[in-house]
């Protein structure tokens, strides 16, 4: 062994608490950050586990880099909070600059594209300045249960095995990692193929219609623009076998991420000029998995007004429904101290399709960790939390709620 060299530690003890939290946020994607953010700005003392090296998730890592609207289509801002606070964040550092101030006046959505590093980058900032602590590339392996009650969880990395103590958790990770784990029922739907890449600006292959979608992105950095790839064409599609992905078990994953793969390929065999800049560093599925919660939140609720509505949402594809979405999405009946946020909270159909987007995971996300800190407060469980007092704090905390109050329909 010379000077530059050291004797390497032993792997942690599992059996050890290597630390404690009053809360942990498992998954530093965009609903991740939102609920770490307003669980510390609740005074919590708070531990966001990532398995990657950046924040962001599939809005960064995955190359998903259009802030979808705040707003109802017809000018009306329904999406407050956090998740505006995140929407101007993502072009803080942007190249352009931002293009959102003017959006009512020039009739456009409450929307944006962004650069997915400087997002990154900002997001880590922001959360670091906040007094969250972070642990990258740190995989959450299991809950350690007590009956309902998550009392910590392990996590797996280049220390080996550790356990971290915490008082209320917060699943983020997409896929509702602990609620599985723990064998909660939980749901998967199917996907189809997609892949979102960067490409060098060169004159690259027209949108043929076949396979391939240039978003040309005004946050682009200079030089690459963002190319999605959706649709698979029938000479690229010959050799993947035509089954759906749910994205639910490691097989479907590794399935989904090797057929975008090749189907790039084949699209590259086929147009020489598209030359690949970034791949994502993520598998770019819609909804995998998701709890069955104590409320399903489904289409026939939209325009529906909920007393427990802790957010509300318009439709990112056109104006007009309105969503509100239930404290009840955020938990099932057996897990006490855990929430959900996210594009794995328990909503269906339509609604999923429209809730699994960056602004509303934001949303979900400062729901959750805000019930989480009050929960600790409160000493009580999930269910039985004061809803009343969670709204009056989240609506101190410039969320829009009861977006649906006016109208006829009630679904309580
Ligand atoms: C192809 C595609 C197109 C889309 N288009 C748009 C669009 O144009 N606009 C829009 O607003 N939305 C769009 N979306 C949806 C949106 O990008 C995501 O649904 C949203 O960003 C989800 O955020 P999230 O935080 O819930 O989950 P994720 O972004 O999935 O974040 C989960 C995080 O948890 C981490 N994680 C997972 N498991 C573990 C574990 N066991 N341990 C530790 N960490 C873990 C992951 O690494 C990740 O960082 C699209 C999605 C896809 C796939």
């Amino acid at each position: 062994m010379n000077e530059n060299e050291r004797y390497t530690g032993k792997p942690e003890d599992p059996s050890r608490t290597k630390g404690s939290f009053d809360v942990i946020v498992i998954g530093g994607g965009i609903a991740g950050c939102s609920a770490a953010i307003a669980a510390r700005r609740h005074g919590r003392s708070v531990l966001l586990i990532e398995k990657l090296t950046v924040l962001g998730g599939l809005a960064t890592t995955g190359h998903i880099t259009i802030y979808l609207p705040l707003d109802d289509g017809y000018g009306r801002q329904v999406i407050g909070g956090i998740s505006e606070e995140l929407l101007k964040l993502s072009t803080k550092y942007a190249y352009h600059g931002t293009d959102i101030r003017t959006w009512k006046e020039e009739g456009r959505r409450y929307e944006c594209k962004f650069n997915g590093p400087a997002f990154s980058l900002a997001l880590e900032e922001l959360l670091v300045t906040e007094g969250v602590e972070i642990l990258y590339d740190s995989l959450f392996v299991g809950g350690l249960m007590h009956g309902g009650i998550c009392k910590g969880v392990f996590v797996e990395n280049k220390s080996g095995r550790s356990l971290y103590a915490a008082k209320a958790v917060v699943d983020a990770s997409g896929d509702a990692d602990l609620f599985f784990r723990n064998g909660s029922r939980c749901i998967a739907a199917k996907n189809s193929l997609s892949i979102w890449f960067y490409a060098t600006d060169s004159e690259g292959p027209a949108d043929d219609g076949s396979c391939i979608n240039q978003n040309r992105g005004g946050r682009d950095a200079p030089g690459i623009r963002l190319i999605s790839m959706g649709r698979i064409d029938t000479k690229a599609r010959k050799h993947i076998v035509n089954v759906p992905y749910y994205g639910d078990s490691a097989e479907d994953v590794d399935r989904f991420i090797k057929d975008s793969h090749s189907s790039l390929l084949s699209e590259m065999k086929r147009n020489p000029t598209l030359e690949p800049a970034s791949l994502p560093g993520m598998a770019d599925i819609r909804m995998a998995r998701r709890i069955e919660g104590a409320y399903e939140l489904s289409d026939r609720d939209a325009n529906m007004h909920f007393d427990d509505n802790i957010a509300g949402t318009g439709d990112w594809r056109r104006p007009g429904p309105v969503y509100e979405i239930p404290y009840r999405t955020l938990f099932n009946d057996h897990l006490e101290n855990v929430l959900c946020a996210g594009r794995c909270i328990s909503v269906s159909g339509e609604a999923w399709e429209i809730i699994r987007c960056i602004p509303q995971a934001s949303a979900t996300g400062q729901a959750a960790g805000t019930a989480a800190s009050q929960l600790i407060e409160e000493g009580t469980t999930v269910r039985n939390l004061d809803v009343r007092k969670l709204r009056s704090t989240l609506k101190a905390d410039g969320v829009i709620l009861d977006v649906n109050k006016e109208n006829r329909w009630t679904g309580n």
